[in-house]
């Protein structure tokens, strides 16, 4: 019987047939020998995220997907990638993400991302803590130049304007509230004096002085975006009384594992980019089925290609998710495996859209259809139809054994 569950989202991985891959998506036009036997064992469909047509967000996708309702849950992007960063967030509490750059004495940004610094962690260690007018700001290293910032005290608002311009050669925005509110008004006053004393603090630094010393731009300066404010949101064990696990490089899809309350696994060589070790990750998730009910298993790298316009890159990066998925025929007996995308990226589109997904599921008892390739078009005559993404999670539970009774 089946006890525990996989939950495997290969990001972006939706697709619309491309002319130089003969009227194939990527998908289809793969050699994918392994995930084409999963589709035969088990039974299949299409997906959609958020309703047929609606362009989802990868956010909003899996918080879908995990059976959340994004409503009552999503809070904007700073809240979930700060929980990636392993801070834990408090009703209340806004949340930003950034990064260092560089700024020159006119304020002028002469390098967004300080010169690709690759560890901020010391300047975060410098600016964590500061206090102004009772709000505290906690800051955390993020991957490369990256950072997060957790606004904590009492009167704030999400309702501010982004400070980081998105381009160099500009002066950074001045935050400035986006309702007419006092605790707008507020939270955009505090973060501005906060912004002005974390230049003055990370210019004076010794670590700085070495930077200039060795040549390199000086992160003197936070450029943050994304505020979202925390309202609370139940636990994945709460919800469904499963210990789950996340296994993924990328920073947003570690960031909804933790914002979920899962365990977040860290595997070497899971980067998030298409050099990621992807056999790696599929072998920490065997074993930590040992230990977990669930495990949410993330892949990236096909929607950053799709974004790239890249047919073939996306074609080629299924291939090698295909042949790490060699590794998911050793899962034990109990556990239903789940493999499907949050959203299309169409590659010849260049960005997401409202098509649906391929969608398998895979174990002990399921009712196992004739579809025996996993493609958009062999999955559209699967035994599932066409599922609704907030639908997922419901028909997981199902089949794992935990499905709830309606009525008596
Ligand atoms: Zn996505």
């Amino acid at each position: 019987m089946l006890r525990k569950a996989v939950l495997l989202i290969m990001d972006g991985l939706g697709d619309r047939p491309v002319r130089e891959l003969d009227d194939l998506t990527p998908l289809e036009r793969a050699r994918t020998p392994n995930l084409d036997r999963l589709a035969a064992d088990g039974i299949c469909g299409l997906m959609s995220t958020l309703g047929l047509g609606r362009v989802p967000g990868s956010d909003t996708a899996h918080l879908t997907l995990l059976g959340y309702d994004i409503g009552e849950c999503y809070f904007g992007r700073g809240p979930i990638e700060v929980a990636g960063l392993g801070l834990k967030l408090e009703p209340g509490d806004v949340a930003l993400r950034g990064n260092l750059g560089t700024v020159d004495d006119s304020l002028t940004i002469i390098d967004r991302r300080a010169g690709r610094i690759t560890d901020v962690s010391g300047f975060a260690r410098e600016l964590d803590g500061i206090e102004i007018e009772g709000v505290r700001f906690i800051v955390a290293p993020g991957t490369g130049h990256r950072v997060g910032v957790v606004m904590r005290g009492k009167g704030l608002s999400a309702q501010v304007s982004d400070a980081d311009p998105h381009v160099g050669g500009v002066k950074p925005h001045r935050p400035v509230p986006l309702v007419d509110s006092p605790e707008a008004r507020f939270t955009a006053d505090v973060l501005t004096r906060f912004i002005a004393t974390a230049h003055e603090v990370l210019s004076k630094s010794r670590l700085n002085q070495e930077r200039v010393a060795r040549g390199l731009p000086a992160a003197n300066y936070v450029l943050l975006r994304g505020a979202g404010q925390y309202h609370g949101c139940p636990t994945f064990k709460d919800r469904y009384g499963l210990n789950a696990c996340t296994i993924a490089g990328a920073g947003l899809y570690k960031g909804i594992g933790a914002y979920t309350g899962m365990t977040v696994v860290d595997v070497p060589g899971a980067t998030g980019l298409p050099n990621t070790d992807v056999r790696a990750k599929f072998q920490k998730l065997v074993e930590c089925l040992q230990t977990y009910d669930f495990a949410f298993v993330h892949v990236k790298a096909a929607d950053s290609l799709g974004e790239d316009r890249n047919c073939q890159g996306k074609m080629e990066f299924i291939e090698k998710v295909d042949a790490a998925a060699e590794v998911l025929f050793g899962l034990p007996d109990d556990v239903l495996l789940v493999i499907t995308a949050d959203h299309s990226t169409p590659c010849e589109l260049g960005r997401h859209s409202g098509d649906p997904v391929p969608i398998l599921m895979r174990g002990q008892g399921v009712r196992v259809d004739s579809v025996c390739a996993f493609g958009e078009r062999p999955c559209a005559s699967g035994g599932l139809g066409l599922v609704q993404g907030g639908d997922v999670m419901l028909e997981i539970l199902n089949l794992i054994g935990l499905g709830k009774l309606v009525g008596a």
